[in-house]
């Protein structure tokens, strides 16, 4: 699990939007863009050029 702290000032690096945190496995995830960031050992990954695209299954 993030912080609430860490994930209250994390924002999508693309459309500034806010993200929502996935679990099994751990991600952020913006509905907007439809992309996934992992999360490596709590610290997240935000850059666009790794971001994977949202399962539509996995959007909320
Ligand atoms: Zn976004």
């Amino acid at each position: 699990m993030m912080s609430p702290e860490l994930l209250s000032i994390l924002r999508c690096p693309k459309c500034k939007g806010l993200l929502h945190e996935q679990t099994a496995p751990v991600a952020l995830a913006c509905p907007a863009c439809k992309l996934t960031f992992s999360v490596d050992d709590g610290i997240p990954n935000m850059l666009i050029e790794d971001a994977r695209p949202l399962a539509e299954s996995a959007a909320q």
